[in-house]
């Protein structure tokens, strides 16, 4: 029932499919196409790549690219507003037809779909569209689009089968009211009233882009703070940035019933915050953000012997291997950090450990110092360990911290009311000053994350980033002028 809820697919006319290959691939996201393109793409292998949905997987179709799109028009509207104190004259509030922004970017998802698999042919990538199922540990069953089954034997099996949001529909009455993170990308109007629920990466990012596109925004998070897995500052930065923006933060709150009024379609949210009992009525939409459940459910792993954790994860080692040989597990089915880039890379490095010969017979992805950004507004981003993880790692006196607070030039122009925050924070460790943990919170933090990370990678010290001489006037001259 959860697949329906993505984009229906489109009917292929489909070449014969092979009873055999060396590698078979379980899910055309991000992790599987990186395995599947690489092994076949650059070492010739014979590989097969099973997509019960669209290409792409979540990123692409309900994921970070429609999202970002969607991000873009938030800015936008944003860039509307701050306009007008650089002496343009414009409507506060620009007429925003948001059925026609989600049409364009749904073609251009489509566009994406049709790219894919132009690339999976070009790497002679064989691909069947789908539901597959282990029937042995080098078996596995094809429900195709007409319901007919085939079965493909392969050396080699990848589980990059993803995940899908996680709804309380057995715990809350009336939660099955409430939408999910795929449903947000079936909006077609912009609503007036949303309630959210959730305080990770996509409760915070669609609030904000709700918030900034001037639909009415309620987030509900279970403790004081959202994100957080980030270092306090961006956890109470964010919190308060979105509390001046307008964002209605209920915070300590639990939701004990969903309403929906069957005329209206308008859904009443009641709820607990800090103990006092509340309702919000009016919704046009709730959204469950809570996080995602791994996709492992019947689909032949545990009678194959491949062992999944009390969360449904697959238990792999560091270097994609499951319990089973020749079966191996990567992305977000993993259970490690849930992201595009670590899924592509973790099945780039698979592919080429498995097939690139003797000089990648070590090669595996490296899930230490990974950069991430959430879209939030402002953009916040991170590398390494939070203050409180670094504290327990090396100890307070053998960290230095450095700090900042500033008002970007871009506001320079505009009244108090206007002004957004900018933070950065830089944590050395040891006599050499090694930075092991850096953390961004401002305009365009998500382009200027990448650059440092790369020099985290490389071991910076607080000297070589010192050692840079500042491009000015940026936010990010601050970074190598911290005091
Ligand atoms: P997926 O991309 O989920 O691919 C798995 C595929 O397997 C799916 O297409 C599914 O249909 C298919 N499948 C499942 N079971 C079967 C089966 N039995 N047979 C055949 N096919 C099957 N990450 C970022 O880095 N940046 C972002 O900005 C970002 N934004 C996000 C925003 C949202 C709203 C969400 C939900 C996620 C976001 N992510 C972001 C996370 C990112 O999308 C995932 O980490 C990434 O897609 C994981 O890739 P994957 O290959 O492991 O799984
Ligand atoms: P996350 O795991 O990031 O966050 C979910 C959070 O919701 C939990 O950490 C928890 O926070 C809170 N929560 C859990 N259960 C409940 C509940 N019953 N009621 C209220 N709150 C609850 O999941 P998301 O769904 O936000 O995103 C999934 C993953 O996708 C992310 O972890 C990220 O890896 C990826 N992603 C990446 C993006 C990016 O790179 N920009 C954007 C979007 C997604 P707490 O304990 O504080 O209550």
């Amino acid at each position: 029932a959860s697949l329906s809820r993505h984009f229906s697919s489109t009917p292929r006319i489909m070449a014969p499919i092979s009873k055999e290959t060396d590698l078979l691939v379980i899910g055309g996201g991000s992790g599987g196409l990186g395995a599947a393109r690489m092994a076949a793409g650059k070492f010739g292998t014979k590989a097969m790549i099973v997509e019960a949905l669209r290409l792409g997987g979540t990123c692409v179709n309900v994921g970070c690219v429609p999202k970002k799109v969607t991000f873009n028009a938030a800015a936008l509207a944003e860039a509307i507003h701050d306009s007008k104190a650089y002496g343009f004259s414009v409507q506060e509030t620009a007429p925003f037809d948001f059925g026609t922004f989600k049409q364009k970017r749904d073609a251009f998802i489509k566009r994406l779909n049709g790219i894919y698999e132009r690339n999976l042919a070009n790497d002679k990538v064989e691909y069947v569209h789908g539901w597959a199922t282990l029937l042995s540990r080098n078996e596995v069953e094809i429900t195709l689009d007409d319901g007919t089954k085939t079965t493909v034997r392969a050396k080699k099996i990848v589980i990059a089968v993803g995940g899908q949001p996680t709804k309380p529909t057995d715990k809350i009455p009336g939660a099955e009211y409430g939408i999910d993170s795929d449903g947000f990308f079936d909006i077609d109007t912009l609503p007036k009233k949303v309630a959210l629920v959730g305080a990770g990466y996509i409760a915070v990012e669609f609030a904000g882009m709700f918030n900034a596109l001037g639909t009415e925004t309620h987030l509900f998070i279970r403790h004081k703070t959202f994100l957080r897995a980030f270092d306090p500052m961006i956890q109470e930065g964010v919190v308060a940035e979105y509390e001046r923006l307008g964002v209605h933060v209920h915070k300590e709150s639990t939701q004990s019933r969903i309403d929906k009024d069957p005329s209206t379609g308008k859904l009443t949210v009641h709820y607990k915050e800090g103990g006092e009992e509340g309702k919000l009525e009016g919704v046009d939409h709730l959204i469950w953000a809570i996080g995602r459940t791994p996709m492992t459910k019947n689909i032949g792993l545990e009678e194959a012997g491949v062992k999944l954790d009390d969360k449904g994860y697959v238990v792999t080692d560091e270097y994609q291997n499951s319990s089973v040989d020749n079966i191996y597990a990567l992305g977000d089915v993993s259970g490690r950090v849930e992201l595009t880039p670590v899924a592509l890379a973790a099945g780039r490095r698979l592919a080429e450990r498995l097939y690139g010969g003797a000089q990648f017979s070590t090669a595996r992805i490296d899930y230490d110092n990974i950069p991430s950004v959430v879209f939030a507004h402002p953009e916040v981003g991170s590398i390494g360990l939070t203050e409180p993880q670094a504290v327990e790692k090396y100890g307070r006196d053998n960290l230095k911290v450095y700090q900042t607070s500033f008002t970007a030039m871009y506001y320079a122009m505009m009244d108090p009311e206007d002004k957004g925050p900018t933070k950065y924070k830089v944590i050395c460790a040891g006599p050499e000053e090694k930075v092991v943990g850096l953390h961004i919170m401002g305009q365009g933090s998500g382009e200027m994350l990448q650059g440092f990370g790369v020099a985290v990678k490389m071991g910076a010290t607080k000297k070589d980033l010192d050692s840079c001489i500042a491009i000015h006037p940026t936010s990010a001259e601050e970074l190598v002028t911290l005091k």
